[in-house]
This record gives structure tokens, sequence and C-alpha cells, in this order.
């Protein structure tokens, strides 16, 4: 398939990273670009422990709020400006998350790729499917891995990278299931990932996946929607 770009959005465990995770495998020259494993690989990295912006954006991080949109729309640009110059396209999982961000990305992408490459797949999931997948979410130790696994895998090896699997929920899941349970990350993405969605729906081909169904469905209707729009 010639280079694009597949925006996989919806609320967090709506199943996503791991839509993302088998697209970069169906397409081999598509890659998956996790904003949030990377922002988590950047805040956590020690060559950047004397950074002031680093030191802000990873308080910002562990103290569960959203990074910086302009800081995470600079990562997020050069990133897909370094894929497309490699003739590679690209699988979003959780980008753009506010209206900024979306502004921002939205005319980068089209330059690169071209607008009838692009394509936004908004995967439904109610808020009661998604906060009960969060509950027993388990995040591969691994920093260049990071796959979204669940508790039932723990100690496995990592499907992604052959790694053994954590033996027990992280901090960082336990509190993203908290904030998704308290209600706090739901309104998060009804007021700031939504309106950005809405955005990107406005100008490019978009489909909507039911994903409440199960893996192996959900990853049939994506790829349906992705050869109708994208081969
Ligand atoms: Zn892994």
């Amino acid at each position: 398939m010639k280079p694009g770009v597949i925006l996989l959005m919806g609320l967090p465990g709506a199943g996503k990273g791991t839509q993302a995770f088998r697209l970069a495998e169906r397409f081999p020259n598509f890659v998956h670009f996790d904003t949030g494993g990377e922002i988590f690989r950047r805040v956590t990295d020690p060559a950047f422990a004397d950074d002031p912006i680093i030191q802000r954006e990873n308080k910002r991080y562990f103290n569960k709020v959203l990074n910086t949109p302009s800081w995470v729309t600079e990562i997020v640009s050069e990133r897909i400006r370094y894929y497309s110059g490699q003739g590679k396209g690209l699988v979003f999982s959780g980008s753009p998350r506010t209206p900024p961000e979306a502004q921002a990305v939205l005319p980068l992408l089209e330059d690169c790729y071209g607008r009838d490459r692009l394509l936004v797949l908004e995967v439904v999931v109610s808020p009661e499917t998604a906060t009960e997948r969060s509950r027993t979410r388990l995040t591969c130790n691994n920093k260049l891995c990071r796959y979204g696994a669940t508790l039932e895998q723990r100690g496995k090896p990592c499907p992604e990278c052959g790694n053994p699997l954590p033996q027990e929920q992280q901090d960082e899941e336990k509190w993203k299931y908290e904030g998704m349970a308290d209600g706090t990350r739901i309104r998060e993405f009804e007021q700031l990932t939504q309106p950005a969605m809405e955005l990107l729906k406005k100008r490019l081909t978009h489909a909507r996946i039911d994903g409440e169904k199960s893996e192996d469905e959900v990853f049939g209707q994506i790829l349906t929607a992705v050869e109708k729009n994208l081969s």
C-alpha cells in the first residue's frame, strides 16, 4: 500500500494501540506512532534529566496533567517529517489529543502525504467498556515496545517484543484506571480530544468502527475501511 496516515481515535481503552500494532504488522511500510509511549520515553529518558522543559513535562505527566500541546506538537511534527522522508506511512494511536495539536499537525500531514492519503478511524466504545478495559490493562515494560496487554497475560512473553510482561499492573496503569473510573479522563476526552477529532473529520475521509466487537472483528472493520479508502 502506498504510504499514508491512519489516525485511530477514540476513548482510552477503545483498543487503538492494539489495532495499531496489527495494522503496522499487516502493512510493513507503515510505522505505529504511539504518542503516549513517545511522551513517556522522552520524559523518563535519563539523557534529558537536566533539561528544564523535559522536567516540566515529566511533572505534568506524573501529576496526570495532559502534556503541553505545543511541546507534544513539536515531537509529533518532527516524527511526521522523519517518517514521511523515509517513505513510510504512519498509524497514529492517540494523536492529536487537543484542537491546537490537530490544527498544527493537519497541514503538515497534508503537505507530507496529500489529503487523500489521510484516513480518520473513529473507534467507538461506551465509557463503561473503556473503563472496564483499563481496569485490567498492563503495559509492556520495554520502553521501546509499550505493548498494551491485559492482566490475563501477566508474566507471559510480550506478543510484540518477547520480553516477559510485568507480573502486576504498574502504578501508572492504576492511576489511568482511577482517572477512567472517576470520569476525569472521559471528560478530558470529551472536552479536548473529541473536538480535535471533529476538526479532522470535517476535512478528511473518516469511518466509524464499532470498538465493542472482538479484537478480530474490529480489525476486520478497520481493514475494510483502509482498503476502501487508502489502497
Ligand atoms: Zn513488548
